[in-house]
């Protein structure tokens, strides 16, 4: 994987939320944060960075998540679009008759990427054919005759001729029945007139439907000022970031080519000639994200747990409120205890107490007990205190059971209540059912 430790990061950051039991302000915080770092270590431009997390918290606090997907999935979502975002658009070369420019400073890859190219276009069934443009390397014309070999591509060049334009013309005329020329060129050390006054020569000469620069993504981001000066120079159609498996800096180099608005076409992956991609940025923001693996471990947490129901029928009960009504809702969620016995699963040894045959409700039992709380008042349900024995048999009456029902439901209630109450009066339990729940001691009553 190029990017080995920024893609690390973010997985970590987005691990955060995919594994939180509560996506909230103060994790999208902490997330955001972690982008951010990563991001800068990775060598992206600041501005860019702070730009693109306002955008993220102010999407991830405030859109509300599309019908079936939950909050963890919705954020999540929402990392992936602003990082792919920050890469802009890609390009892939069509696969037709035509002339391919490979332009950059030296050492950049060029040469090394006109293989890495045939290679590919040869998968396309295109016939290929490479020209030496290289006059100020020595060993330049060598190069590429070796390269040519490796991958079975004819070359021209003529190692003693110092004016490029005339190698490009006699090139030209000599494959003019291949598919696709590959036109390796010159680099200087820095962004020479000499070198723009070349380029624009051989450019006008070449007619190419594509011209690539080449950079090399450890320069980061001044692969931007790069590809603007290119770009005025000789209009470039694409850019190609080569290194990109070496390279700590390569968020930089790709964010600060995407803002020039060059679609960036291909990264190199090695040095060999297999080691080439093309670029898309979300499948590549994908990978970076380990996207995949994300979504299996949402998957995982949100079929364990329900927990942002559990949680708030949790919140409820650590006010120290339980109304006939929460029972009821309970009831309805699921069974027994429902959501309240998943939160207590999360803290060792409540779940026991909770699970304790009295604790347990038969369906039948909850069916009937569903029935008689049908027939209560509002105020019955809100404060149960308020059941004495004329309205228990009212209640009865109403709903076609005995007084005995009512009473057990009643007995029921109370238990749950003290059972509850004392859990709450264990300060141990409290601290970490509060740490679970994100809690400060003053919720409690
Ligand atoms: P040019 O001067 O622009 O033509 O650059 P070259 O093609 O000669 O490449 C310069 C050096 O970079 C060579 O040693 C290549 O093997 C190496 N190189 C090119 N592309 C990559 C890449 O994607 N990854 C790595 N690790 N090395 C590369
Ligand atoms: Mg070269």
């Amino acid at each position: 994987m190029v990017l080995d430790k920024l893609s690390q990061s973010l997985r970590d950051a987005l691990k955060k939320v995919a594994n939180a039991a509560y996506v909230d302000k103060r994790i999208i915080d902490e997330v955001v944060k972690d982008i951010q770092r990563a991001l800068l270590q990775s060598d992206v431009n600041v501005n860019l960075v702070v730009g693109m997390t306002k955008i993220l918290e102010r999407r991830a606090l405030t859109e509300k998540p599309p019908p079936g997907m939950s909050s963890r999935e919705h954020v999540i979502r929402i990392i992936f679009e602003e990082i792919v975002n920050i890469l802009g658009s890609s390009r892939e070369i069509s696969p037709r008759k035509q002339r391919i420019m490979l332009l950059g400073l030296y050492g950049q890859g060029k040469t090394t990427t006109a293989g890495k190219l045939a290679k590919e276009l040869h998968k396309k069934g295109l016939k290929i054919a490479f020209i030496a443009c290289d006059v100020h390397r020595p060993a330049a014309y060598d190069q590429l005759v070796q390269i040519g070999k490796k991958v079975n591509v004819p070359v021209y060049g003529d190692p003693k001729e110092t004016h490029a334009i005339k190698i490009l013309r006699r090139g030209l005329k000599q494959f003019r029945d291949e598919d696709i020329i590959i036109i390796d060129t010159s680099g200087r050390h820095s962004l020479e007139e000499s070198l723009f006054k070349e380029i624009k020569e051989l450019s006008k000469e070449a007619k190419a439907e594509e011209k690539f620069l080449v950079m090399d993504a450890t320069i980061g981001q001044q692969a931007g000022p790069q590809a603007r000066a290119f770009n005025e120079a000789v209009d470039i159609t694409g850019v190609i970031l080569t290194k990109m498996d070496g390279s700590a800096k390569g968020g930089g180099a790709l964010s600060a080519v995407a803002e020039t608005e060059a679609p960036i076409c291909y990264i190199g992956t090695g040095e060999h000639l297999g080691d080439l991609e093309r670029f898309d940025p979300s499948r590549f923001v994908s990978r970076l994200l380990g996207m995949g693996d994300i979504q299996s471990l949402i998957e995982k947490a949100e079929e364990t747990i329900d927990v942002e129901k559990a949680e708030e029928a949790a919140r409820k009960l650590m006010s120290g409120r339980l109304t006939l009504r929460d029972m009821y809702n309970q009831l309805e969620m699921l069974e027994g205890f429902g959501p309240f016995q998943k939160v207590a699963q999360m803290i060792p040894g409540f779940s026991s107490k909770l699970s304790s045959d009295d604790m347990q409700l038969s369906q039948e039992r909850m069916n009937r007990f569903k029935i008689i709380m049908d027939s209560m008042t509002e105020a019955e349900l809100e404060e149960p205190k308020l059941i004495k024995s004329s309205r228990i048999l009212r209640i009865a009456r109403g709903s076609g059971t005995t007084p005995k029902d009512v009473r057990e439901l009643l007995k029921q209630y109370n238990m749950s209540k003290k059972a509850i109450k004392g859990f709450l009066g264990n300060r141990k339990m409290r601290r970490q059912l509060m740490k679970q729940l994100k809690m400060d001691d003053t919720t409690f009553g």
